[in-house]
């Protein structure tokens, strides 16, 4: 049975060169106003519904819905007519079935966008990564903070658009995504979520400026990326202002291990350049 537990009428099954295409209508009981609850009791018009259905034997599969739309004879209600969903096979506005959303769905949540778009190509699915992306749901945010809280910026568009992470250091989980990366944004997220003991930033003094407004008692940390990011930078700064010494040093050294032979025959070009050359190691 093509739809188990749905209430359509199959009339007629097509093929194409490479799709399958189904024709069904809905038959199921007057549905209620989605506004007010009443049951409908009149109906306005048909229409035709085109929805991707989950594949049949390795062939992509269509089915061609006739759904109802109904009056609502409510006095008062503010809407005059609605169009009937058939439970577990369409849904308001989508071009997909339920089946197949469910499937993309899971798709997403185990191989994410480009792996998943490879996978739905294979299977005869037709799905890319934003839209299998945007089947996701965020996780819910928690009410209060994670005793540790980790902040830093978060590219949406990297070099364009910015926004905050936060995390919960302890869990090395996601806690909620901000919009930008102002220290306004994530005060206002510190007085509705209290509850971090430590946060866990970079330097940036925007998030600095918003824990002193927002959590004053918290305790601020850097943390050991950054950490480690800044001694980087500052090494490379030092050694770069300091490679002159650093060009004098290596000569020195190249200098005391070269070959005597080299010595016992100097060419014009070392002899030009035995003045700079240092004085020999005293003997012990
Ligand atoms: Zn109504």
């Amino acid at each position: 049975m093509l739809f188990p537990n749905v209430d359509v009428r199959l009339e007629a099954v097509e093929f194409t060169a490479d799709v399958l295409v189904v024709v069904a209508a809905a038959c199921g009981p007057p549905p209620r106003c989605p506004v007010c609850r009443a049951r409908a009791r009149r109906v306005h018009s048909c229409y035709e519904r085109c929805l991707a259905e989950r594949p049949l034997s390795g062939q992509k599969l269509l089915v061609r819905l006739r759904v109802r739309r109904f009056f609502c004879d409510r006095s008062g209600c503010q809407r005059r007519t609605f169009v009937e969903q058939v439970s577990g096979l369409s849904e308001r506005y989508r071009r997909s079935s339920l089946g197949l959303r469910t499937w993309l769905r899971q798709v997403a949540v185990e191989l994410g966008g480009r792996a998943g778009e490879r996978l739905c190509r294979h299977m005869h699915l037709t799905a890319g990564r934003t839209q299998l992306l945007e089947l996701l749901d965020p996780p819910p945010v928690p009410e209060r903070a994670p005793r540790v809280l980790g902040v830093d910026e978060f590219a949406f568009r990297r070099g364009r658009t910015y926004g905050t992470i936060l995390v919960d250091v302890e869990a090395g989980r996601v806690v909620d995504v901000l919009p930008d990366r102002t220290s306004e944004t994530f005060a206002a997220w510190l007085r509705e979520h209290p509850g971090a003991e430590i946060i866990c930033r970079d330097r940036a003094s925007a998030y600095t400026r918003a824990i002193k407004e927002a959590a004053p008692h918290a305790v601020e940390v850097a943390d050991r990326w950054h950490l480690l990011q800044n001694l980087a930078a500052a090494v490379e700064k030092t050694c770069h202002q300091h490679r002159a010494c650093l060009r004098k040093r290596v000569d020195e050294v190249t200098s005391r291990t070269r070959d005597p032979a080299a010595d016992a025959a100097p060419s014009p070009r070392t002899t030009a350049d035995a003045d700079h050359r240092p004085d020999p190691a005293p003997p012990r």
